[in-house]
């Protein structure tokens, strides 16, 4: 069996469509253009092409940016001062704050100091707490990709088992808590595993839909597959071979139904939710 390519290339291609013409509608009932405001401290080149990505992306949705560039020494209090200001801006509905920041410089504080109605990655505590009470307010970017993949996709979730490969704040954490949420994009029984799981492999191969978000290239293996199973592969991981996935793409390609590539996988869908949240940010304040 190969399995079937879930093209979130193509998927996300498909809904930046879709944004246009919302952005477009909403601009004439509204004569308002959502806008982001990126942050970028200092010069990581990962995290240059994330915020280029982004941009380049807003561009052709119809969505406003603009970059806000900061050198690496840059004071937590100007990187606050700076947030302060985004906030007050009435011109600007989200505010993304590229991560990572440079070690002095503490990201909690810095994220607890987005105005959360901005807050498009939902990265800030009072969206976490809504998130985790099943009600959110905006729902993060990868997570929300990874769902949107699936649902778009019909793959179902609910009566699942669903194993989560990876308990970051960013990826794992998020995705469990929509997955266990009550409806048809949820109601799943889902397992989180992590760095200290002992015998990942007979975890993962009790999965229906097993999520890799990992950071490690190909760890997961055909071995630790149940046949059958839907895979998707957060992971991003820069190898001498170019960018390969958490998951042993070749292999499980011959062991599951579903399965995402890397690249043109999650990673596009990442972008094009953070655009969503960017237009539902102007909604809500418009109102
Ligand atoms: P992270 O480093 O914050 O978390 C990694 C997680 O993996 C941790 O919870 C850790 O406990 C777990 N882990 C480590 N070793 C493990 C092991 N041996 N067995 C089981 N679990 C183990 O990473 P993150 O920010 O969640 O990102 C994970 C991956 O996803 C990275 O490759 C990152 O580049 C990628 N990523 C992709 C997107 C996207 O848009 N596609 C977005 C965010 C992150």
């Amino acid at each position: 069996m190969t399995a079937i390519i879930l093209d979130g290339k193509q998927l996300a291609q498909d809904m930046r469509g879709e944004l246009a013409e919302e952005v477009t509608d909403f601009f004439e009932n509204n004569s308002i253009t959502p806008k982001l405001a990126a942050v970028l401290v200092g010069e990581d080149p990962a995290s240059e092409v994330y915020v280029r990505n982004k941009q380049i992306a807003c561009q052709k949705a119809g969505i406003e940016s603009e970059l806000h560039r900061l050198d690496a020494d840059t004071a937590e209090d100007d990187l606050l001062a700076l947030i302060t200001r985004l906030n007050k801006d009435n011109d600007v509905h989200g505010i993304l704050v590229q991560l990572p920041l440079p070690g002095h410089i503490s990201t909690e504080r810095i994220l607890r100091a987005v105005n959360p109605m901005k807050d498009v990655d939902a990265f800030h505590p009072e969206n976490v707490g809504l998130l985790v009470q099943g009600r959110p307010r905006y729902l993060p970017c990868t997570p929300s990709g990874v769902r949107e993949i699936l649902r778009r996709y019909e793959v179902p979730t609910v009566g699942k088992h669903i194993v989560i490969a990876g308990r970051s704040d960013i990826v794992g954490k998020p995705l469990a808590n929509m997955l266990l949420t009550r409806g048809a994009d949820g109601d799943a029984t889902v397992t989180v595993c992590h760095s200290k799981t002992s015998d990942l492999a007979e975890i993962t191969r009790t999965a229906d839909i097993l999520v890799a978000a990992i950071g490690r290239p190909r760890m997961l293996t055909a071995e630790m597959i149940k046949p059958g199973a839907v895979v998707v592969d957060v992971g991003i991981n820069r190898t001498e071979d170019g960018l390969v996935g958490d998951v042993d793409f070749d292999g499980a390609k011959e062991i599951a139904s579903h399965i995402t590539p890397v690249p043109r996988g999650v990673g596009p869908m990442t972008v094009t939710m953070l655009l969503f949240n960017t237009l539902q940010a102007a909604r809500l304040q418009a109102f």
